[in-house]
């Protein structure tokens, strides 16, 4: 198959679009492979959408390989099936709603637990018919708060998403076992580095969950690795070592102290340093009480949260988000301090949050026994030797200070570093949410209902497309790798006279012939255009028909590493393809 760069619908950009902050998306706007509609919304050029098929073939065929059977449902999905699983609602700002013409509600699908589910309970019925293994590969829509990278983050993207249907937890697992080895390969063939990390807290218990980071310092997530063992986890699902409790009868009596000007921790820990108390504060000594707000899908009220993390961290919001979902979290604004006067700005304290029903939630690390400096709930007061477990109780711990390097790792063994990572696939045992919802039993051998437990996994295979250019570019252009460029050869006709023009022609013939894909630069340009071209297309194996066919040679350019080899005439399409075939 030959492709003429002199009909293609193909223009370069010599300049970076304006509103490109990574490299994916500069490199795949200037080469011409995707252009923006809207926020989020990137049409595919035909270079884009070869890659993008090449994609999906690698994806289809491991989804394939694991015995998934494809199917598609409608985007337009009706409101109701939303409805039964609560995440119409839940979903909140985040998808696309429409009415139809009798004014009846529709969304724009974001992810499809719900169809799937009720198709299998339209189809199957006995035990026999288990386990089942669905997937399609289908465009989402999502109104993403904050679309961003070009195709990286999308508002409308492709997405595989497969679902396990199984009898038990055993059927599960393994269903889970299969989708994380055809990830890997899938992000093998496509050349990634990538790590799987543990996505939830909650991995410990029933369900597990894991995500696939392709490593890249553009990426949004951050996750952590240990130094010492294989432990790596996003941020959101560290679990804080738990130090043992420690005995209270020992510990001496709280004492409030005047604090004068110490509205922050720093000032505190200086004057508690000046105050000569007998020993030496630091500011993982105090205790910090965060107050925010919470509110449950679908209410219009918030609550307050008070949320105490050691002086010397801060809260991170996405660990806090995360630990509270599917509640919406928001800081306090002046209004609720002018509304709940028990709260003294700078000096909040466990009492008056505990007297006054606010829920306490504490870091992990604030066991029974430990004695803390904190609020007085009183302007320029503090209270020293407040202890847990003997002056105060809280109501939970919660997973909400922020992760540094350094911290000892969860499983025991190393300490924690950080990296970035872009998410690219998640794996997720769902258990029986879904057929809970919509009461998906098989009818056992014995004539009991069973209820079938669920996996959902997803692939961003439109996402891959920016990933993959992310961890295959350089100055020049694109280099994509042989699994997933737009064509096997570009073939560069660097000349115009009828010679070399013929010769071009002909090789790419006989190229073309051995079944491999041609990019033909035919175009009237200067050699040192096409070159330029040639480069920021990012084929991985560039041929020059030149000077050099005059002494019956052409030039072969590795695109990745930059090497030149002269290759004869006659032994050009044998090389080449053992070259494109490997
Ligand atoms: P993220 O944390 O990046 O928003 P997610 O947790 O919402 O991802 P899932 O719902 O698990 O993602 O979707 C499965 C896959 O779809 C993700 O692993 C990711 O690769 C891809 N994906 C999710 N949102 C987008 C988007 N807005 N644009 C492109 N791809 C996306
Ligand atoms: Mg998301």
């Amino acid at each position: 198959m030959i492709t003429r760069m002199s009909s293609l619908f193909l223009r370069t950009l010599r300049e970076d679009p304006a509103d490109a902050e990574v490299p994916s998306h500069r490199l795949l706007v200037r080469a011409g492979y995707v252009r923006r509609v809207a926020p989020g919304g990137f049409s595919w050029l035909p270079l884009g959408l070869r890659v993008l098929r090449n994609i999906e073939r690698v994806v289809r065929e491991e989804m394939d390989a694991i015995g998934g059977q494809e199917i598609q449902f409608p985007a337009l999905l009706p409101r109701e099936p939303y409805e039964a699983t609560g995440r119409w609602t839940e979903y909140g700002d985040n998808i696309f709603r429409l009415k139809d013409r009798k004014k009846a509600d529709y969304l724009l699908g974001p992810t499809h637990e719900e169809l799937f589910t009720l198709t299998v309970k339209g189809e199957y019925s006995s035990y026999k018919d288990y386990p089942v293994l669905l997937y399609q590969v289908q465009t989402k829509y999502r109104d993403e708060a904050r679309p961003r990278a070009g195709i990286l983050r999308g508002r409308e993207f492709l997405m595989k998403d497969s679902y396990s249907f199984d009898l038990d937890d055993d059927g599960l697992a393994n269903s889970y076992q299969r989708h994380r080895d055809a990830y890997r390969r899938m992000f093998d063939r496509l050349g990634l580095k990538y790590v799987i990390v543990s996505a939830m807290a909650g991995a410990m218990g029933g369900s597990k969950s894991e995500e696939f980071l392709a490593e890249a310092v553009t990426g949004e997530d951050t996750f952590v690795r240990s130094t010492e063992s294989g432990f790596a986890a996003n941020v959101e699902a560290v679990v804080t070592p738990v130090p043992p409790a420690q005995s209270i009868a020992d510990k001496p009596a709280a004492q409030v102290h005047h604090t004068p000007d110490t509205p922050t921790i720093e000032t505190l820990v200086d004057f508690l340093n000046k105050a000569d108390l007998g020993r030496t504060f630091t500011a993982a000594d105090t205790l910090k009480n965060v107050l925010l707000k919470t509110r449950a899908p679908g209410e219009d009220k918030w609550e307050l949260l008070a949320v105490a993390v050691p002086g010397d961290r801060e809260v991170d919001m996405k660990r806090l988000e995360a630990a509270l979902e599917p509640r919406a979290v928001a800081i306090l604004e002046e209004a609720d301090f002018v509304a709940n006067p028990f709260l003294v700005k700078g000096y909040i304290g466990p009492k008056a949050l505990q007297d006054n029903g606010v829920r306490y939630l504490v870091d992990p690390r604030v066991v029974p026994g430990t004695a803390w400096v904190t609020g007085a709930d009183k302007p320029d007061h503090h209270v020293v030797d407040l202890v847990c477990g003997r002056d105060f109780t809280p109501d939970d711990t919660i997973e909400a200070a922020e992760v540094r390097e350094g911290d000892p790792s969860p499983d025991g063994r190393g300490t924690l570093v950080a990296a970035r990572g872009i998410e690219i696939g998640h794996i997720f045992q769902l258990g029986r949410k879904y057929a809970d919802a919509f009461q998906l039993d098989a009818l056992g051998a014995d004539s009991k209902p069973i209820r079938i437990t669920m996996g959902s996994y997803g692939v961003g295979v439109s996402r891959l497309v920016a990933v993959v250019a992310e961890q295959y570019h350089d100055e020049q252009g694109l280099v994509w790798p042989r699994e997933v460029t737009p064509y096997d050869l570009h073939v560069v006709i660097a000349g115009k006279d009828d010679t070399v023009r013929e010769g071009g022609e002909r090789l790419a013939g006989e190229l073309s012939g051995a079944g491999l894909s041609v990019l033909l630069d035919d175009r009237t340009a200067t050699p040192g255009v096409k070159f330029a071209d040639a480069e920021l297309v990012g084929v991985p194996t560039i041929v020059v028909v030149g000077r050099g066919l005059a002494k019956g040679v052409v030039e072969v350019k590795d695109r990745a590493s930059g090497e030149r080899v002269e290759v004869p005439v006659d032994e050009v399409v044998a090389h080449l393809t053992s070259l494109v075939r490997g």
